[in-house]
């Protein structure tokens, strides 16, 4: 347990201790920290409402105030047992009832292991701790709300009421978290998003899928526009591949049927299903003849990769075996089949396939949030096909592409993670010594990226090392972005190669890269980040002319037309509303520049200059702020 961790567990044992005051029959469970709080599981015939917290917050305070220290016991199973026949486990004296859930608890302590109790005050409870010293150790605690749960999560058990809250070593502490969440509720994407009419979710299309709508798909542009830049000043090239592929190419990338959880079931033949929906055939057989392989399929792969990674199960005689189709869970095959479709010399290398790519997986209903948990997202994915020994400046290649698109949208906070492989050998495939390589040179590329970085033994993906992103946004909350794997195995499986100086057949080694996930997730994580307030070169609306009166509409539309001609994004609001209304609604609507138009500005070819973010900027020569404008959108530059 860290000591923020001790703190609220300790908090927890005063919110039993206070409610126990108020209804010394209360019957608790399980009391642990939680991610941002704790909470404590309780049966009460009373149904704890917020309008109850003051009254146990003020005896919470009490026994803080206190000072009671949290003292450790060890007892025998016995004196356990004979406590929670007593109620005197998370209990305050004897009761005329048992502490049914501790002596429950007591039962799965096993054999031989110590039996500890915590005493503060009066009040005892059974718990491995540990324990702040004294209950004024919990400087600053807060109770938050209450939800139900079913005792040890099993629905046949009793629904108990679970207390949450949180605490803090400092007043000053919790009331920055408390502001944080206040200001994270505001920068909500979902709720900027439909505020500013950024994306849609639609019931008829499905939860999950994301519709962009005109000024969201701005964005989305000019994030493809700005990361399709770099990639090509790095040598990528650009491919399409479609939504869809054959079902045989995910059994030979292991994608399916091994993560078939998480992905749309596969899409028969049309006129395979029709026969075999004429022949009675069910959806279960329906489902192990897709996902079954021919005698020869699992005899090549299984020759390829030098051992048996299609086991015997899954053959099947190829006369019931069914084809059909996958929406496509990854690009790689598809990316792979681009490489494989022409001979390479070692001279080719690296070949870099960029492609933003768009993939299905299926995620829980209760999973999905906004844009950040969908159903359909689109990666800025690319795979990169090198010889051994250019890993090492490939994936620094990828990291430094990461750190110029971080840096440009002013997110200069973030670590990577290094994940290496499992110290036990079982777990990861291929030879140690590439292993030893491809994971020095993740290091080395975190490294010379001057980030923090972390290595995180056991946390690569079967085929290789990788490294995460976690960005931290203006509030401090961090998000995982994308990842660069190294990949030895899919290379075999689709039995690549090239000519190396040697003349003979090499094997490539595949470096996997989509730095930022997916550009739904990313776009959701800038919304929040800028909270709806987008640089100049990412606003979908970067400029609106407000004339101050019908007399001066043409010199307004005369302003849009030599704007969008600069291709600026710029729009006039010629409706009859006074300039404060207009004012008003722009900034509502988050435009970066309000530019006001009278006869004064029109005698002079002039404009007043309204930004978002400093109000007033005075009067300047159309063309002087136009150039200005054009600068500050070629330059992405952050403030408006
Ligand atoms: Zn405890
Ligand atoms: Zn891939």
């Amino acid at each position: 347990m860290t000591e923020l961790e001790t703190i609220r567990h300790s908090c927890a044992h005063i919110l039993a201790n206070a409610i126990l005051r108020i209804w010394p029959e209360a019957q608790f469970a399980a009391g642990p920290p939680v991610e941002n709080g704790f909470y404590y599981d309780v049966d009460l015939a009373h149904r704890i409402s917020p309008e109850d917290f003051e009254r146990i917050e003020k005896e919470m305070a009490a026994i803080i105030s206190e000072s009671q220290p949290f003292q450790r016991e060890v007892i025998t199973r016995d004196e356990a047992l004979a406590m929670g026949k007593r109620g005197e486990l998370a209990g305050l004296t004897p009761r005329s009832e048992s502490s049914r859930f501790k002596l429950d608890i007591i039962t799965r302590i096993p054999a031989g292991e110590e039996i500890i109790l915590y005493r503060n005050g009066a009040f005892t409870d059974l718990c491995a701790g540990p324990h702040v010293a004294d209950t004024s150790k919990v400087a600053a605690f807060r109770l938050t709300h209450v939800a139900s749960a079913f005792y040890q999560g099993d629905e046949s058990n009793p629904q108990l009421q679970r207390i949450y809250g949180t605490a803090f070593p400092s007043a000053k502490e919790m009331e920055n978290w408390f502001a944080m969440l206040e200001e994270a509720k505001k920068r909500d994407h979902r709720k900027l998003g439909k505020e500013l009419g950024l994306f849609h979710i639609d019931d008829a299309v499905g939860q999950g899928l994301i519709l962009w709508t005109p000024k969201g798909a701005v964005i989305r542009q000019e994030l493809q526009n700005f990361i399709s830049g770099e990639l090509a000043k790095q040598g990528y090239s650009q491919v399409f591949t479609p939504h869809i592929g054959k079902i045989g190419l995910y059994k030979t990338s292991g994608h399916f049927p091994y993560y078939k959880e998480s992905q749309f079931p596969a899409i028969p033949e049309p006129d395979q299903l029709a026969r075999i929906a004429s022949e009675g055939c069910g959806c279960a057989e329906m489902t192990a003849r897709l996902e079954a392989v021919s005698e020869t399929f699992a005899a090549s792969l299984n020759e390829r990769a030098g051992k048996e990674i299609v086991a015997k199960e899954r053959v099947m005689d190829p006369t019931r075996l069914l084809d059909g189709f996958m929406l496509k869970p990854m690009n790689c095959p598809h990316h792979i089949k681009i490489f494989a479709s022409q001979p390479h010399s070692y001279r080719d290398l690296p070949v870099r396939l960029a492609e933003f790519g768009t993939v299905y997986r299926w995620e829980q209903s209760g999973e999905l949030n906004g844009m950040t948990r969908v159903r359909g997202f689109t990666q800025d994915d690319a795979h990169l096909f090198c010889t051994e020994e250019q890993v090492a400046a490939e994936v620094q290649g990828c990291l430094q592409l990461v750190k110029k698109v971080l840096t440009t949208l002013g997110m200069s906070d973030y670590r990577v993670r290094v994940g290496l492989r499992d110290p036990d050998s079982s777990k990861f495939t291929g030879n140690p010594a590439q292993w030893d390589l491809a994971e020095q040179a993740c290091r080395d590329a975190a490294t010379s990226l001057g980030v923090p970085y972390t290595e995180e033994p056991g946390e690569a993906a079967f085929y290789g090392p990788k490294i995460d992103f976690v960005v931290k946004d203006v509030l401090g909350r961090e998000w995982q972005l994308g990842t660069v794997q190294v990949d030895y195995v899919l290379p075999v499986r689709f039995d690549l190669s090239y000519t190396g100086a040697d003349g003979k057949p090499h094997v490539p080694v595949m470096i996997h890269r989509a730095p930022f996930g997916s550009l739904e997730r990313f776009t959701g994580v800038l919304i929040e980040h800028f909270a709806g307030n987008f640089p100049v070169w990412l606003a979908p609306e970067q400029a609106r002319v407000l004339p101050v009166s019908e007399k001066v509409a043409d010199y307004a539309r005369k302003i849009v037309t030599e704007m969008t001609a600069k291709g600026i994004r710029a729009t006039a609001d010629l409706s009859p509303e006074k300039l404060g209304a207009k004012i008003r609604l722009a900034q509502l609507e988050k435009v970066p520049y309000m530019i006001v138009v009278g006869p004064k500005e029109e005698a002079a070819g002039q404009l007043s200059i309204r930004s978002r973010q400093h109000g007033d900027e005075g009067v300047l020569a159309a063309d002087a702020f136009i150039q200005r404008l054009e600068s500050e959108i070629r330059d992405r530059t952050l403030t408006v």
